[in-house]
């Protein structure tokens, strides 16, 4: 069994399980109790934002704990929606192939008048800066475009685009829930205000995140209720998940340069195999990508198939992002770097984990062009390309 879907979701680790287990079993008080049951929860709590606030090269009181990306991805741009309608300041700018998170969030406030400018992702899947600094206008409140793409695995150039927004006092937020930990992520140095993050993709548990918002930005609370995270997020605190995450974050940091340098090995020897299918090709930068992402388009196949019978040979994998399979739609990532419909439903995402060996992608080089040549066998589209009736685009 070969599991190569981990932007879709980590196995815990060890020493995140056992940390949520020690949480739960000794200290499962309530973090605002003030006998000492309580103080010991809340000293766990403490002690993972300092753990995580020090990993990014943020302060312990800019971390705010979420349930997840998607809250806090909501959280950060309804916040800067909120300062900027207060301002006058009614434009955002994002890009064409966000997570849903953001992009469905945008929707809604453009419903309530906010004017978006989604930035082109070009055919490489990278957004480029000059582009955003033209975008910029007077009336501009938020910058929010993602570090590394969930499909395409793309890293955007955040340092820059950060820079930018300082000159022209813009907040800019990033959703950086891929980069954490494949990716030395630095909240000063990569001149970010707000960052999403989420603990499942990093090997901690599903339901828990963080939201990094500079000291100084008057975030908005979603939640209201009890004066919990400096009264910015009701509800009592998850101890046990949040003091898994800050172990499985500091545990990745560390392993961060030796896993990267064999990911990265094993995402080219993929690509290397998977690019001599014929009509095939690579979806997004082959350099400026995460190191454990390989996405490809085939032509004259659907998607949904190929995962069918991959699964069937022991290789979990997947068309695109886990949040849109079961619609038939085509990936909206793809599209924006311009593949056409046809091409973007043959579409295949690997994401490798950090125990993946050569052996494994060398059987996922074979069990692919397996499955590949079998679906084209009785495609009717391929049939129409083969004859000529159709055009290859790959
Ligand atoms: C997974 C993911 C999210 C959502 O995180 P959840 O914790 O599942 O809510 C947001 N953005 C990106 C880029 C993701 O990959």
């Amino acid at each position: 069994m070969i599991y190569a879907d981990n932007a879709a979701t980590t196995k815990m680790s060890q020493t995140a399980i056992d940390t949520m287990v020690s949480v739960m079993q000794e200290d499962w008080g309530n973090p605002s109790s003030l006998y000492t049951r309580g103080q010991s929860a809340k000293e766990v709590l403490e002690d993972a934002r300092a753990k995580v606030a020090g990993v990014i090269g943020a302060e312990p009181r800019e971390i705010l704990f979420t349930s997840g990306g998607s809250e806090a991805d909501n959280q950060a741009i309804l916040s800067a929606a909120a300062l900027g309608r207060k301002a006058g300041k009614m434009h955002i700018i994002s890009s064409a192939f966000e997570h849903h998170a953001v992009l469905h969030t945008l929707e809604k406030l453009r419903k309530e008048g906010f004017d978006i400018t989604l930035m082109d992702v070009h055919e490489n899947g990278l957004v480029v800066p000059s582009e955003v600094e033209a975008a910029i206008r007077d009336d501009t409140c938020l910058v929010t475009i993602m570090y590394a793409n969930n499909e395409i695995g793309t890293i955007q150039p955040i340092r820059e685009i950060g820079a930018i927004c300082r000159r022209k006092n813009v907040l800019f937020h990033t959703d950086a829930v891929q980069a954490i930990t494949h990716v030395p992520v630095n909240v000063v140095d990569d001149n970010i205000d707000m960052l999403s993050s989420s603990a499942h993709k990093f090997h901690g548990p599903k339901g828990v995140g963080f939201l990094y918002a500079r000291k100084g930005i008057r975030l908005s609370n979603l939640i209201e209720g009890g004066a919990q995270e400096s009264g910015k997020r009701a509800g009592t605190e998850n101890v046990p998940g949040i003091a898994a995450m800050a172990a499985a974050l500091v545990e990745a940091y560390a392993a961060m340069p030796a896993n990267a340098a064999h990911l990265t090995k094993m995402r080219d020897r993929l690509i290397e195999g998977l690019a001599q299918i014929p009509h095939s090709a690579l979806n997004g930068d082959a350099v400026q990508r995460l190191p454990g992402n390989v996405n490809f388009c085939f032509e004259g196949i659907e998607g949904e198939s190929l995962l069918l019978l991959l699964d069937d040979k022991g290789i979990q994998a997947s068309s695109g992002s886990a949040c849109t399979s079961g619609s038939l739609d085509p990936s909206h990532v793809l599209l924006a770097i311009g593949r056409v419909h046809d091409v973007a439903h043959g579409s295949l995402r690997l994401s490798l984990g950090e125990d993946i060996t050569e052996e494994q992608v060398d059987e996922m080089i074979r069990s692919v062009k397996e499955v590949v040549e079998y679906l084209r066998g009785f495609s009717p589209i391929w049939r129409d390309l083969m004859s000529g009736k159709k055009e290859f685009i790959l």
